[in-house]
């Protein structure tokens, strides 16, 4: 059997192609060359399974789809406290060139021009290796693959830069930068002429999704409090002056960039990439809205829709022993705040004594902080009860900080072979 995703993802861009509304950006006079007619579709799930379809193979300039990623880097180089302190998290409702500071002088948030600015002098950099390069090699990491500079959409850009020039000195004449606003607004530039097709891009927001882990390599690429920091912002302000309509109609995090793609990350989903260049009034493609707002729809993705997850936690719970005196409770899916409540609440019913309880974590993907807590605050009160308990945690989910004081319930080894070994259990 063929899995028909990518049947389905075919039948979405055909259905959008009839639209022929909007213009392409012509204020960089290289993107006014763009082929209107081209269209591209890309989804990549957390575990890196990458479907497209169209012209997916297609390079085209990443824009303002860079900004949420060279915000990442700039929170992963010097902390949130300190990249808060130059650029804010409010929604602008202006348009993303406005020239023009929040009340307490600072960019609104860095999903505009003068943020994504300011974002760009926090990027790392040494005299070898510019910030710009710093971020086309760290897009390349996420990406999969090396990326290049467009020097002609660059250079074209570079050419008509006057309003980012304008933000650039504004920003210098309140000290938000403390350089040459020239050459960070260069930098920004060619920070926005990377090239990339849907593929990348599915790829760089599939490791949002996946909470900056990298499935393919199982490398951490971004921290996740970083990434979540990232993805509220991009919910907010990603979608220029548009985003709560974007927010109501998809409700998926997401950013456009001018020369016509749209890349959303769906967390613990999947990350999606669309390119075609005719913009609409806010600067979004018109084709990229309708296929969001159609793939929202049709596949339940967005946001506020909430997962069925909490009934899940619970894979099954059986006796085991030579006097049935061993309780298994295998797990299964995310053990956040609803899980663990509801897993609490089936141990409670466990009659005191001094059973042997095991708690499997084998089968869960993730365990967020929350979870760990109540699960050892459960372990500790089935202990009190005079329970003997397991925690199974095999394929080590549990980071050293969860596990901390708690060592002496977990194990290491998977349940069949540690319930072998208890003979007497088995
Ligand atoms: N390089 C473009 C600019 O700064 C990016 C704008 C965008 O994609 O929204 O004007």
């Amino acid at each position: 059997m063929q899995t028909p995703v990518p049947d389905y993802l075919q039948h979405v861009l055909q259905a959008c192609q009839s639209n022929a509304q909007g213009a392409v950006a012509d204020y960089i006079p290289e993107l006014a060359h763009a082929d209107h007619e081209r269209l591209a579709l890309a989804l990549c799930t957390i575990d890196s399974t990458l479907y497209s379809t169209g012209d997916d193979q297609l390079a085209f300039t990443i824009q303002s789809m860079s900004k949420p990623f060279a915000y990442a880097l700039a929170l992963e180089t010097h902390g949130l406290n300190s990249v808060l302190s130059k650029v804010g998290v409010e929604p602008s409702g202006e348009a993303f060139n406005q020239i023009s500071l929040g009340q307490d002088n600072l960019p609104k948030n860095p999903m505009i021009n003068s943020g994504a600015i300011t974002t760009h002098s926090l990027l790392p950099y040494k005299k070898t290796v510019s910030r710009a390069e710093h971020l086309r090699r760290f897009l390349s990491t996420l990406a999969g693959r090396e990326l290049q500079f467009d020097e002609r959409v660059y250079e074209s850009e570079l050419k008509t830069a006057f309003r980012n020039r304008s933000i650039g000195y504004m920003l210098r004449t309140v000290g938000v930068l403390d350089e040459d606003p020239e050459s960070i607004v260069d930098g920004y530039i060619r920070q926005c002429a990377i090239q990339v097709t849907v593929q990348d891009l599915a790829r760089m927001a599939g490791v949002l999704a996946n909470g900056g882990l990298c499935a393919g390599t199982g490398q951490r690429l971004l921290e996740r409090a970083v990434v979540r920091q990232v993805l509220s912002v991009m919910m907010s302000c990603g979608m220029y002056d548009a985003a709560g309509d974007w927010l109501t109609t998809v409700g998926i995090p997401a950013k456009s960039g001018v020369a016509g793609g749209i890349i959303g990350v769906l967390p613990g989903q999947v990350g999606i990439a669309v390119f075609s260049p005719k913009l609409d009034e806010h600067g979004n493609s018109v084709r990229g809205v309708h296929i969001f707002e159609r793939l929202s729809k049709d596949m339940g993705l967005h946001l506020m829709e909430g997962t069925p997850s909490a009934q899940t936690i619970l894979q099954s719970r059986y006796t085991v022993g030579k006097n049935n005196d061993v309780v298994v409770y295998e797990l299964r899916g995310v053990l956040q705040f609803t899980e663990s409540e509801m897993l609490l609440r089936s141990l409670q019913d466990e009659p005191t004594g001094t059973n042997r309880i095991i708690l499997d974590l084998t089968n869960l993907t993730l365990v967020h902080d929350v979870g760990a807590r109540m699960l050892f605050e459960g372990v500790k009160r089935l202990k009190a009860d005079g329970h003997q308990v397991v925690v199974i945690d095999s394929e080590r989910l549990l980071s050293d900080t969860q596990s901390k004081g708690h060592k002496r319930s977990i194990v290491h080894t998977p349940l069949d072979v540690y319930l072998e070994r208890f003979a007497s259990v088995k």
